[in-house]
């Protein structure tokens, strides 16, 4: 279902004031750092908390409407919330609080078992007799899959994500990243993800609403805003490099024919679909001549600016007279004795050279 939002909430020393769409079937990602805002929406949209201004409208119900005195309450917005911690009713099965909100809704027993062992299978195939476990018998990744399978149960027109992998470890995070880009975004399912991880937006989002202090900073499809931040609120909670492409036999292919080699993630992709290529600026290494020897990206820049953060310094690349666009804003960041050996300064030609072990490939939009 579409989702229309145009919502003030103050408090005495925040608010927020965000308007957003979704399209039926998008999913929209809100990224920003703590204290943006990000929950304070999203129990706006699920109907935890009131604005004190605006209208929620999720399909063609209006769910909260301050003017017109409208709030339904959390529990028949047909809205489902998957938060960073799974919250399952702890006395019950995997399958009984699956079946839950089916049940709530009025669904025969029998129906909702059966849905709640079918999902339960979608997300877990491979956990023996999981239907019957308590969530105290399951790891903390699979109590979140249990999670994503109960707020999905119930069909809800739209789904709410709160950070759902920011409370899993890193070795659970990436499989549960796969398995919510196929179930939400590959599904169809009408979806605000809210994360302070560009990542998380790259893989899962069609679109990014970049929140902060309570507005909306800059929105539109995940990789434009991500891949060319327009503003430097937005590079920052980037904070990753970015290239996108086309994904060709284990590597990605530019708009101009570049191939950045990396290491594929997020399952089998088809050759030519869109695909970004991410690597964190601590990858790149930094030549004034051209490198050779050990296998590695190499791209050709010219310096944009010299930034100190801290222990290091971030390079920023533009492209060189008639360069790839793509390149421009790309960062490196090196040590101060690194920038002192490079002898450069803006407008430099330099070389960026980036491991492809380094580099990942995920899909993309
Ligand atoms: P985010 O999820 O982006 O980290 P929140 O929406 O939780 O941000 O918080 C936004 C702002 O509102 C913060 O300044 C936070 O301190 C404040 N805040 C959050 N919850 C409450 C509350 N229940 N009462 C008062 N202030 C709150
Ligand atoms: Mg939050």
């Amino acid at each position: 279902m579409s989702l229309d939002v145009d919502v003030r909430l103050d408090r005495e020393s925040f608010s927020l004031d965000v308007a957003l769409s979704a399209a039926p079937g998008e999913v929209v990602a809100v990224l920003g750092p703590n204290g943006a805002g990000k929950s304070t929406l999203l129990g706006i949209l699920s109907g935890l908390l009131r604005p004190d201004a605006g209208h929620v409208r999720v399909g063609d119900q209006t769910v909260t409407d301050v003017g017109a005195g409208v709030f339904v309450p959390a529990h028949r917005r047909g809205v489902g919330l998957l938060a960073q911690q799974a919250l399952l009713f702890p006395h019950m099965t995997a399958e009984a609080n699956v079946a839950f909100g089916p049940r709530a809704q009025g669904v025969p027993k029998r129906e909702a078992e059966a849905r709640a062992r079918a999902l339960l299978a979608d997300v877990l195939p491979d956990v023996p007799g999981l239907p019957g476990r308590k969530p105290a018998q399951l790891s903390g990744g699979q109590q979140q899959r249990v999670a994503l399978a109960r707020a999905i149960a119930p069909e809800p027109g739209l789904l709410l994500l709160d950070e759902p992998l920011a409370a899993l470890d890193v070795d659970a995070a990436p499989a549960m990243r796969s398995l919510l880009r196929r179930v939400i975004r590959d599904g169809k399912q009408t979806a605000v993800l809210v994360t302070h991880s560009a990542l998380d937006a790259l893989v899962l989002a069609d679109r990014v609403v970049v929140l902060g202090r309570g507005r909306v900073v800059e929105q539109g499809p995940t990789r434009e805003v991500l891949g060319r931040p327009r503003s430097a609120f937005t590079a920052r909670i980037a904070g990753l490099d970015l290239i996108p492409g086309v994904r060709e036999a284990g590597v990605l292919r530019t708009g101009d024919g570049t191939m950045i080699a990396g290491r594929e993630t997020g399952g089998p992709a088809g050759t030519g679909e869109p695909a970004v290529a991410v690597f964190p600026p601590s990858a790149v290494a930094v030549f004034a001549e051209e490198p050779h020897g050990s296998p590695r990206n190499v791209l050709p820049v010219r310096l944009a600016s010299i930034e100190p953060r801290g222990d290091v310094v971030r390079l920023r690349a533009a492209p060189r007279e008639g360069g790839p666009e793509w390149l421009d804003g790309l960062a490196a960041d090196v040590t101060p004795a690194a920038v002192a050996d490079l002898a450069a300064e803006p407008g430099s030609a330099l070389w960026f050279a980036v491991k492809a072990t380094e580099v990942e490939i995920h899909p993309a939009g």
